[in-house]
């Protein structure tokens, strides 16, 4: 089949790890008779040196049309960089944030996998690691706290400020459903994490994933406090499965997720809408420190394109052969030089690819 995928390189490392993700793709493709066509859309610092804004009407036009979007990562050195010294809404993350809204991208899911061949970037002791972990934390990404109403005033000549903390049921739901709809894909197990002791929007989440736990008979749930989640984080990850939460909670834990795995570059994630639509990006950042010097790590980026396979285009063994080619890669000991460790190969961001390529 054909697919339509929109390709936002972005800065820094963006195109050259996307190039690497291409190059994966273009490989599944011929093994599996598809075909992936692409269409390059300008965000974030490219945008803004051509268009002199970080997203046009246009390329949200082309995102639209596009079965999937596949990204690098924008920004530049927030120190250095004339980018920043542009009024925030013209700065390259507002394109992000445009883009998520404009696109309606309410679900977010970042995979935190411990592969075994790289348990010693991981900063938790081996009893604790076992054989390696692999969770998903699903995050809704377009409500609670950071899209709730604030204000700041002046009462009696103190300062004061409010943040409003507000979910409606229908949000709730629809991230509670794809959470249980990822979770039917792998372990079938969803921890919903909440702060149900205090809040009333965390009452409601679990009344409403409930609701929705309903529907899922063969997956296991349970409710935690996000106080014991972001400790069973570090005490015990392998327990998890999938985590269901909401906005600020799970920008929090997926940093934590993340960082426990110890190595960013290796990192995927989704950002996806009610339809089949999803946008596909690393974890990290554009790395400007190491730009055009070919040493980035593209796995995270081939990753996000083996999720998008899976999610976006029900491509369910072509994601596997990507991610059986990471795992090979690994066993086989090649490294870039953010996850080289001693008796290992290591290589740049194009050889990796090519790796990678040759184990499709
Ligand atoms: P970063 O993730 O870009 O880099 C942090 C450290 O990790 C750096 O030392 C970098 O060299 C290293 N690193 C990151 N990805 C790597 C990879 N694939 N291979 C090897 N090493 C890698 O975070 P930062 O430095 O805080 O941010 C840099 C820029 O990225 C900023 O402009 C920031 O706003 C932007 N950013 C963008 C996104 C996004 O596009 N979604 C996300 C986070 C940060």
């Amino acid at each position: 089949m054909n697919y339509k995928v929109g390709v936002i390189s972005g800065d820094g490392i963006g195109p050259e790890i996307v190039n690497e993700a291409k190059k994966v793709l273009d490989s599944v493709g011929a093994k599996f008779g598809h075909k992936f066509e692409y269409t390059e859309i300008l965000m974030g610092g490219a945008s803004i040196d051509v268009h002199g804004v970080p997203l046009t009407d246009e390329a949200i036009a082309a995102a639209k049309a596009s079965d999937a979007v596949l990204m690098g990562s924008i920004g530049g050195d927030t120190t250095t960089s004339p980018w920043y010294q542009l009024p925030p809404n013209l700065r390259p993350e507002a394109g992000l944030l445009s883009i998520r809204k404009a696109l309606n991208l309410f679900a977010n899911v970042r995979p935190a996998v411990l592969y075994k061949e790289l348990k010693d970037a991981c900063p938790l002791k081996d009893e604790v690691i076992g054989d390696g972990f692999d969770m998903v934390i699903m995050r809704e990404l377009t409500g609670g706290l950071y899209f709730g109403e604030r204000k700041t005033i002046e009462e009696n000549g103190v300062m004061k400020a409010y943040d409003s903390l507000a979910y409606d049921e229908n949000e709730i739901r629809r991230i509670a459903i794809r959470g249980f709809d990822i979770a039917m894909k792998r372990n079938k197990k969803v921890t919903s994490v909440d702060k149900a002791n205090v809040l009333d929007s965390s009452r409601l989440w679990r009344k409403v994933v409930e609701e929705v736990a309903k529907d899922y008979p063969e997956v296991t749930y349970e409710h935690m406090l996000v106080d014991n989640c972001a400790m069973q984080l570090v005490k015990n990850p392998r327990q998890f499965d999938v985590i269901l939460t909401e906005n600020m909670f799970g920008d929090i834990l997926s940093d934590e997720a993340s960082m426990v795995t110890g190595s960013i570059g290796m990192l995927s994630s989704a950002s996806l809408n009610e339809t089949k639509f999803g946008l596909y990006e690393p974890s990290h950042g554009s790395a400007p420190d190491i730009a055009g010097k070919n040493i980035a790590n593209p796995i995270a980026t081939v990753l996000s394109a083996a999720m998008m396979l899976r999610y976006s285009f029900d491509l369910s063994k072509e994601a596997d052969a990507i991610e059986n080619a990471v795992k090979k890669v690994l066993a086989d000991g090649y490294r870039t030089i953010d996850i080289m460790s001693e008796g290992c190969t290591q290589v740049g961001c194009d050889k990796m690819g090519d790796l990678l390529c040759e184990r499709i």
